[in-house]
């Protein structure tokens, strides 16, 4: 019960795929029908009763086949043809004020949805067709039943409304369950994109080799937050002599000196500073609300935490690296760029003055 007020309330976490509502469709259907030839059979309408039982045959072929993965708008198309064909029938002989003509209306949604989403080859059937077909026969039933009587009743005129009004509460169930379940469909697409948004968006900010942030999620976070552009210093570092790194040892090791790069950075900063993977083998650390002199011993921290750290070769053999950083600290109204420059310049200097410092 729970499960189906999740469904009706479009809360339900996983949407039925098509194969398991036409499955559950035609359980209910042939149920439906058993009912009827019992029905039909007690108040002795034993044409009705006939077709009833042709028509639960129907439906365990067509659940058969489903469950063989036939087509799913073969048997679609089946069922189809069996609703407006019982309508048809059921109409013309119990006449349309005992409610069978209402499973007309209540298809048509159904029809124009199914002929599209389970035609792989789509517009090969024209959606339309599906109303045509149900509209055509709802009206001309309208017609034939205003020259003839019904040729059959069940001699109460409680029992006709009774009949009517079950036929009306099925039918409004048919095209509630019609609409929940697509608007489930709808909610499930849609959480999965907003998901995959999410994680485009994150992917979009990380440094994919490092896991660090990158360039443009560091650029993003400055310009949306006013608190970190308030007294802020930058440090950046580049390694020494990388190239020969590479050169040497190969780009695998390239990259997990980065990576182990990355982690010393990570391991240093404070909680509230951002690491960054600034270019290649470039490093940028963001860092809201400290002095130049607090900016430049975290600078110091990494710079011995770098040299100390063993880099293996592909054969585990240890080597080091160093890396040369430059600090600079935001003043009144600096724009970012002027900022990381000024860090840029001094980094350069250091390359310039024999590497392995902070400047
Ligand atoms: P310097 O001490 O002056 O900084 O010299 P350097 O060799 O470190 O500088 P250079 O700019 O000449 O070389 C940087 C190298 O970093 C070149 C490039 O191939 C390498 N590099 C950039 N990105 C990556 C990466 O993702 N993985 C690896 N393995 N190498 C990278
Ligand atoms: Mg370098
Ligand atoms: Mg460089």
């Amino acid at each position: 019960m729970n499960k189906i007020w999740e469904y009706i309330s479009v809360r339900a976490a996983n949407a039925l795929s098509n194969k398991q509502v036409m499955s559950l469709a035609m359980f209910m259907l042939g149920f439906f029908h058993l009912c009827l030839v019992f029905f039909f059979s007690f108040f002795g309408i034993y044409p009705m009763a006939v077709i009833d039982v042709c028509s639960v045959g129907l439906y365990i072929f067509c659940y058969i086949q489903l469950q063989r993965d036939k087509s799913l708008l073969f048997i679609f198309n089946l069922m189809y043809l069996q609703i407006v064909l019982h309508s048809v029938v059921a109409a013309l002989l119990l006449g349309t004020d005992s409610g069978f003509s209402l499973y007309m209306i209540a298809i048509l949604p159904i029809g124009y949805y199914a002929a599209y989403n389970f035609n792989m080859r789509k517009q090969v059937i024209n959606p339309m067709i599906y109303v045509l077909a149900a509209g055509a026969a709802f009206c001309f039933l309208r017609v034939v039943s205003s020259y003839m009587g019904p040729f059959y009743s069940y001699g109460n005129k409680l029992v006709d409304r009774v009949i009517y009004m079950v036929n009306y509460f099925i039918a409004v169930i048919v095209i509630v369950a019609f609409i929940s379940t697509l608007l489930n469909q709808i909610k499930i697409l849609e959480n999965l994109r907003l998901l995959q948004n999410k994680q485009l968006e994150k992917l979009s900010k990380t440094d994919a080799l490092t896991g660090l942030a990158n360039r443009r999620s560091i650029e993003e976070r400055y310009a949306q937050s006013e608190a970190l552009r308030e007294g802020y210093s930058l440090v950046i570092g580049d390694i020494d002599d990388f190239k020969a790194v590479n050169d040497t040892y190969g780009h695998n090791v390239g990259d997990t000196v980065l990576q182990a790069v990355a982690e010393v950075f990570k391991n240093t900063v404070r909680s509230e500073d951002i690491v960054c993977r600034w270019g290649g083998e470039e490093f940028l650390i963001f860092l809201p609300k400290c002095s130049r002199s607090d900016a430049s011993s975290i600078a110091q921290r990494i710079l011995e935490n770098v040299r100390v750290t063993d880099m293996y070769t592909a054969d585990r053999d240890v080597f080091h690296i160093t890396m040369t950083l430059g600090v600079s600290s935001a003043k009144k109204e600096m724009p970012f760029t002027d900022v990381v420059k000024e860090a840029d310049d001094r980094l350069y200097k250091g390359k310039h003055s024999g590497k392995n410092q902070v400047v």
